[in-house]
């Protein structure tokens, strides 16, 4: 049976220590950092993860704005709300919330965000410089990926790991910190030939497909260290909000094969928001210097 790689005990380590730092410097300088957020619509997940950021931003002493806008938003008014924030001196951190509504150009909106400001690290300038090997802030999810991995304490260079996913959130930026650790990466996706042999492989398995339960425990390698991104709803009456939420990974299975495993909730999730306050504290610190 593996152990369980607990991201919320990761997490409340990590913001224990930034709280302190936000505390010093507000001593020292009488100002905190600020991350600012723009959500579009009324999408419950985006709600629900942005009412989270917004929680524990306030936990550790950090300033929080929502800029908030109907599902039918321009994108002239996006764009005119990233600019105004990126010369506002008081705000270190700006995100926009995705997924966003289909008639605005997701890729255009994002890149409109400073680099020094774009502290979800999505921008094509920010996503660039990782690729180039002079990263600026690393993308939250593959950055708190990367932090669960390491806290298994396993030596990974060498290994093989194997990537379900190639979006530009995860998988992609994924592959590059995983080569950075001299790991072997495989990443895979819908055109896959054959998945199940890639995963067989696989040292080191995440999956980040948004498919409850796609991955099946017996596929998994033995003592593989496996990240589940996934996160899903799947209708359960008996439960007050009448879902439950699951990952990409049939998690009863894989657990039997694993060496290490996380959780759907409690793994990669508070792991992201975590990397994201972590960036805005960075970002608030380049400005001092
Ligand atoms: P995307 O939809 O952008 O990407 C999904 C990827 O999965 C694509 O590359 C797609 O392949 C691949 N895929 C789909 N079906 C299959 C299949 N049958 N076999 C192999 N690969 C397949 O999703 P995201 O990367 O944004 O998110 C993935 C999941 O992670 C979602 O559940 C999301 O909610 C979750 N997530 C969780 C976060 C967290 O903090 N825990 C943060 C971000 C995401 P192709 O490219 O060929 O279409």
């Amino acid at each position: 049976m593996s152990k369980i790689i607990d991201g919320n005990k990761i997490s409340t380590k990590i913001l224990k220590n930034l709280k302190k730092e936000i505390s010093e410097l507000k001593t020292k300088y009488r100002k905190v950092p600020h991350l600012s957020v723009i959500l579009v619509g009324d999408n419950p997940a985006s709600q629900v993860y942005v009412n989270i950021k917004k929680k524990r931003s306030q936990e550790i002493g950090m300033e929080f704005s929502l800029y908030k806008y109907p599902e039918n938003v321009s994108e002239k008014v996006l764009i005119k709300t990233i600019k105004k924030l990126n010369k506002d001196k008081k705000i270190n951190g700006i995100i926009v919330q995705l997924p966003l509504p289909k008639h605005l150009n997701e890729r255009k909106i994002l890149d409109e965000i400073s680099l020094e400001k774009d502290v979800d690290g999505l921008t094509t300038k920010n996503l660039g410089a990782l690729f180039s090997g002079t990263p600026y802030f690393i993308p939250c999810t593959p950055a708190g990926i990367i932090e669960l991995i390491k806290s298994t304490r396993k030596n990974i260079t060498g290994k093989k790991a194997v990537i379900i996913g190639r979006s530009n959130i995860v998988g992609k930026p994924l592959s590059i910190l995983l080569l950075n650790e001299n790991c072997t990466v495989t990443i895979c996706h819908s055109k896959t030939a054959n998945l199940e042999k890639e995963i067989k492989q696989a040292d080191i398995l995440i999956a980040a497909i948004g498919k409850p339960e796609f991955i099946k425990g017996k596929w998994i390698k033995k003592d593989a260290i496996v990240i589940d991104v996934g996160i899903n709803r799947i209708k359960d009456n008996s439960l007050p909000k009448g879902y439950k939420l699951v990952g990409d990974i049939e998690f009863t299975t894989a657990q039997k094969k694993a060496s290490f495993i996380t959780p759907v909730p409690g793994g990669v999730g508070p792991m992201t928001v975590t990397m994201l306050l972590r960036n805005t504290v960075k970002s608030f610190k380049k400005k001092l210097i």
